[in-house]
């Protein structure tokens, strides 16, 4: 898979592509990616980038004809004939509809996503319309450039293209993972119990331990030294539930949940 950035800051992913799964994917070739300065994109002495808005008001707007000529440089099919499932033009913006799992595993399946990094006031909405074919935001809060959000969207997008992650169940069953989408199974009826323990079927993931089993008077919850992996499987779903009820309890509304986790959640209302 290839991701392209478009920024007026390219070094900006340095860092971000030199550490961890990323750098992996990438030594190992599944994922390629690419900055583009966009200032090498413009045609005057200053490398202008931005221009003052139409209709007045705060700060400077990213103009249209270098971002156009940026894309246009990439070799991607123009927006009219562009093809959805192979290639996609996402521009980061606070005003973008939310960034989140669902979507992330929708871009996973692509081959290609180019990113515009927005800065300033943000882009001439042209061309969003014209070379965009999402528009994101990665939260409700405003930051001071798309980067970021390119950075968070390629994160959490490369991680689950098959063979990054050494184990692939890792990203089918954590949070908002789609290990038990179809749950509850066909004929399995509400009172099934889900195959995955935790974080998946649309809820946080359980919380994890490892050693020393007694750190600062705080031990290990005594079930997970046991080998009795029923009741290992049983303490991870109720304090996966827990966690889902306490920290986003919006979550449990479409959450799959069986007869038994509905009567725990009962219990902790
Ligand atoms: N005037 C805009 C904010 C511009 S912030 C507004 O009020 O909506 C400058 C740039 O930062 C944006 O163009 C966008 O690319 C990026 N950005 C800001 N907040 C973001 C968010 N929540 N998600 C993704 N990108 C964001």
């Amino acid at each position: 898979m290839r991701f392209d950035i478009i920024t007026i800051f390219p070094d900006f992913f340095t860092g971000i592509f030199g550490h961890g799964v990323m750098k992996r994917a990438m030594t190992n070739g599944l994922i390629e990616a690419h900055t583009h300065d966009l200032r090498s994109f413009t045609h005057d002495r200053h490398r202008t980038v931005d221009d003052r808005p139409f209709g007045g008001g705060e700060g400077m707007v990213l103009k249209p004809e270098p971002l156009m000529d940026a894309v246009e440089s990439l070799g991607i099919a123009p927006k009219p004939e562009r093809d959805p499932a192979r290639e996609s033009v996402v521009l980061l913006s606070a005003q973008g509809s939310r960034f989140t799992q669902p979507v992330a595993r929708e871009l996973s399946r692509l081959e290609r996503v180019v990113f515009l990094c927005g800065r300033y006031e943000g882009v001439d909405e042209r061309v969003n319309e014209l070379a965009c074919d999402r528009e994101l935001s990665i939260g409700d809060y405003v930051l001071s450039g798309g980067e970021l959000g390119a950075a968070v969207i390629i994160d959490a997008v490369m991680r689950l293209i098959p063979g990054v992650l050494g184990n692939q169940d890792s990203s089918a069953y954590e949070s908002f993972g789609d290990g038990d989408e179809h749950f509850p199974a066909p004929g399995g009826g509400s009172g099934a119990t889900p195959r995955a323990t935790h974080g998946s079927g649309g809820l946080l993931d359980y919380p994890h331990y490892t050693r020393p089993p007694e750190f600062r008077g705080m031990a290990v919850p005594e079930v997970l030294a046991g080998g009795d992996h029923a009741a290992i499987r049983k303490w991870r779903r109720e304090r996966a539930l827990e966690k889902t009820f306490r920290n986003r309890p919006d979550l449990l509304e479409k959450a799959a949940l069986s007869k038994q986790d509905k009567a725990f959640l009962d219990k902790l209302k």
